[in-house]
């Protein structure tokens, strides 16, 4: 067996040029793959660090550990850096690992489909133009198609209107009054931006969130010297954040030892009390089920910007939306200039609207109409040669995914070899395998509090967990260090 020379052939299309693309296309070129083509929708590098502009973006995992493992980063400016330096960070990754000349801008794949008889895939693009790969990598992660409800009268609106992840900067927002659909992660870290310049907002929070401190920090010149003096300062801090929030992962079982769970509830509690003092507006902010069971929210400011004269807090979604506002699930209704749509991504779809079809023709949406299920969050039986990153059952709620992801690529990659030894040339997880694997994460699922009463993105419209990993990072990280060959079959073209 000549394994250089396969390596060197095999052909691996990439979609998506965002973290989860990036970090892949690195490790396989690290590999030993050459032949590697990234598909990208967009024209530039970066993926959601790309898309997410609106006022405030940042991430909710300190930056020390949203970065790669091999790429560390003593530059950060903020222990929660915001989205202009994020989006640098995996520019600069680009530009560093040479990714950018195997990236296709501005070509949307629009179907993936596998050839039973020459063993591969074939993309078509929205042009409709065809490319050939052994091998599929689906880059595109869980939250990259933003969710506008499709409410009655949505066209009429006379005034601007926007999804907070395709912030529109050429609608003015100063003095104007401004709707706020929605409350989740997206809004906490735009709401206190606007509100300084709107005239007045309502914020529409159907739900509302628990909320923690965030407790943000610059890191100055002294600090970034001594992170820039050893890797192992940076190794030392990521593994702290990591195992800290991993042990805190017990606060999301619904048997939470060490009394963790009630721990987070009175730390949120507090927050409220300590930042909102009207006793209407923090009954109104108080929320009626379990934190965690959707995500909890991080900041500082977000409580402070809503308790200001100027904002309404509306604890009801809406019903409508007319040329001059919206109504409320009370019926009434409210005018405003503008509405943004915090409302979230078509989360549970996962490479919804692509088309893809596996053995015989079978479709994905076909295989996935109970929800979308991976064997490790991975691959998906009658799908060959297919890996998905950042896929069904791989988010967390308490950690960085960058780890998740980089746990995926270390797995991945030791199929694709496996894939390019000579005889082999396609595997297909075995249906027994995913099954077996799939009620085992379920039966974990419903231990956590993920599965308890609320409406999150985690679920999808029949009350499946489909998005979220059920235990710590390490656990996965054991899931994945080395593939049991038994689970996979070869398949013969
Ligand atoms: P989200 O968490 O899904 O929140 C969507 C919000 O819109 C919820 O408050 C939801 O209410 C509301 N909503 C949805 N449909 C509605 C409807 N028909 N009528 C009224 N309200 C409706 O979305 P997100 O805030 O964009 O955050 C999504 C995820 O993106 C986060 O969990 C996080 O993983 C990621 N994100 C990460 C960062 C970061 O710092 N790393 C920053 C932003 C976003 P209900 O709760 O009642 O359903």
């Amino acid at each position: 067996m000549d394994q250089a020379v396969n390596k060197a052939t095999t052909r691996i299309a990439i979609l998506g040029a965002g973290m989860s693309g990036l970090g892949a296309a690195a490790k396989l070129k690290e590999a030993g793959y050459s032949v590697i083509d990234i598909f990208e929708k967009s024209g530039g590098v970066g993926g959601t660090w790309r898309d997410n502009t609106y006022p405030g973006c940042g991430c909710d995992v300190p930056s020390h550990l949203y970065s790669y493992s091999f790429e560390l980063n003593p530059d950060w400016d903020y222990k929660w850096s915001l989205q202009p330096q994020i989006l640098k960070y995996f520019e600069d990754f680009a530009d560093k690992y040479d990714v950018r000349r195997h990236c296709r801008f501005n070509t949307e794949i629009t179907e993936c489909r596998w050839d039973d008889a020459a063993n591969s895939w074939t993309l078509t693009d929205r042009a409709g133009k065809t490319y050939t790969a052994d091998v599929l990598i689906s880059g595109l992660g869980q939250l990259n198609i933003p969710h506008t409800p499709n409410f009655p009268g949505l066209d009429t609106f006379k005034g601007g209107a926007f999804h907070s992840a395709r912030w529109d900067h050429s609608v003015g927002l100063k003095g104007k009054t401004v709707a706020v659909i929605g409350n989740g992660p997206s809004a906490v870290q735009f709401v206190p931006e606007i509100q300084k310049v709107v005239g007045k907002m309502l914020s529409f929070q159907r739900s509302p969130a628990w909320c923690r401190p965030r407790g943000q920090r610059a890191y100055d010149a002294k600090a970034k010297k001594y992170f820039a003096g050893a890797d192992w300062r940076i190794n030392w801090y990521r593994w702290r954040i990591r195992a800290f929030a991993d042990f805190g992962f017990g606060a999301f079982l619904q048997k939470s030892p060490l009394g963790l769970a009630d721990s987070m509830k009175k730390m949120c509690q507090k927050h409220l009390e300590d930042q909102v003092q009207d006793p209407v507006l923090r009954e109104k902010l108080t929320p009626d089920f379990e934190p965690g069971c959707k995500r909890i929210l991080i900041s500082d400011d977000y409580y402070p910007a809503l308790a200001k004269p100027n904002v309404d807090v509306l604890r009801q979604g809406i019903k409508a939306v007319t040329p001059d506002g919206v109504i409320g699930e009370d019926g009434q209704e409210y005018k405003c200039d503008a509405i943004i749509w915090a409302t979230g991504f078509q989360s549970t779809e996962f490479l919804t609207p692509m088309q893809v079809y596996g053995r015989n023709g079978l479709s994905l949406n076909q295989a996935w109409k109970d929800g979308a299920e991976a064997f490790k969050g991975m691959a998906v039986s009658g799908f060959p040669n297919l890996f998905l990153l950042y896929g069904p059952n791989t988010n967390l709620g308490h950690n960085s995914i960058i780890l998740m992801v980089e746990h995926q690529i270390h797995y991945m990659i030791q199929c694709i070899d496996k894939i390019a030894e000579k005889g082999v040339a396609a595997i297909d997880v075995t249906p027994s395998a995913m099954t077996a694997y799939n009620v085992r994460v379920q039966s974990e699922i419903a231990k956590t509090v993920w599965a308890s009463d609320c409406h999150s993105w985690y679920k999808n419209e029949a009350g499946k967990v489909t998005n979220n990993w059920y235990g710590k990072t390490t656990d996965y990280k054991k899931e994945t260090r080395t593939p049991d060959w038994t689970d996979f079959e070869v398949v013969k073209g």
